[in-house]
């Protein structure tokens, strides 16, 4: 699929979101939030759910969190604007709650299809909903920072599960793991990219 074919597929998808109106949290918000980036992003990383800026600004991470999410992907030397980012669940839970099971279930065929069309080398997890939609029983206490091979809808991705950015906002220790998890995240992308071209 040519980057163009990529953009339109994912601009219908977007499109999809925004006119859904099947779950109280598409029917309530102000903004849904397809997600953003690069069509053809050898990236892509995956948070919970927007929050209050990203429901007003129908944009994904560009609260505190996501400023810190930009912030730390640039000091690893990765373009920001030649990744994905997206969400498990495109519109807002009230309160910042946790993302319910009907809500993941009701959008994942979109995320899905995200992936599918991208088909980033790289999929990043952002805290424990979106690491459990590949690897339901790890502990992110456990594997936060680290990559493995993972088949997916029958493709295999470079899977790097990291803490969320709001987990590092909640101490200094917390902050100093989250950063130097990043750190090495490059180098994973670029050996993750030569083994897709092997
Ligand atoms: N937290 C997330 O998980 N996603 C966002 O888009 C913003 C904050």
């Amino acid at each position: 699929m040519t980057p163009e074919e990529k953009k339109n597929k994912l601009e219908k998808i977007a499109r999809e979101i925004r006119e859904f109106k099947g779950l109280d949290i598409a029917k309530n918000c102000i903004k849904a939030v397809p997600g953003e980036g690069d069509p053809d992003a050898k990236i892509m990383f995956i948070g919970e759910a927007p929050g209050a800026e990203e429901n007003l600004q129908g944009r994904p991470f560009v609260g505190r969190s996501g400023q810190l999410l930009r912030q730390t992907i640039t000091e690893s030397n990765i373009k920001i604007d030649k990744v994905f980012i997206t969400n498990i669940v495109k519109y807002r839970p009230p309160e910042n709650r946790d993302p319910s099971l009907e809500e993941i279930e009701a959008c994942k065929d979109w995320l899905d299809l995200q992936i599918q069309i991208i088909e980033p080398a790289t999929i990043v997890t952002l805290g424990r909903f979106s690491m459990a939609k590949f690897l339901p029983d790890a502990k992110i206490s456990i594997v936060h920072g680290k990559g493995q091979e993972i088949v997916f809808q029958d493709k295999i991705y470079f899977l790097v599960t990291m803490y969320h950015p709001a987990y590092a906002i909640r101490g200094t220790s917390n902050m100093t793991e989250f950063k130097k998890d990043f750190a090495n995240l490059r180098s994973m992308a670029i050996n993750a990219l030569k083994l897709r071209r092997c």
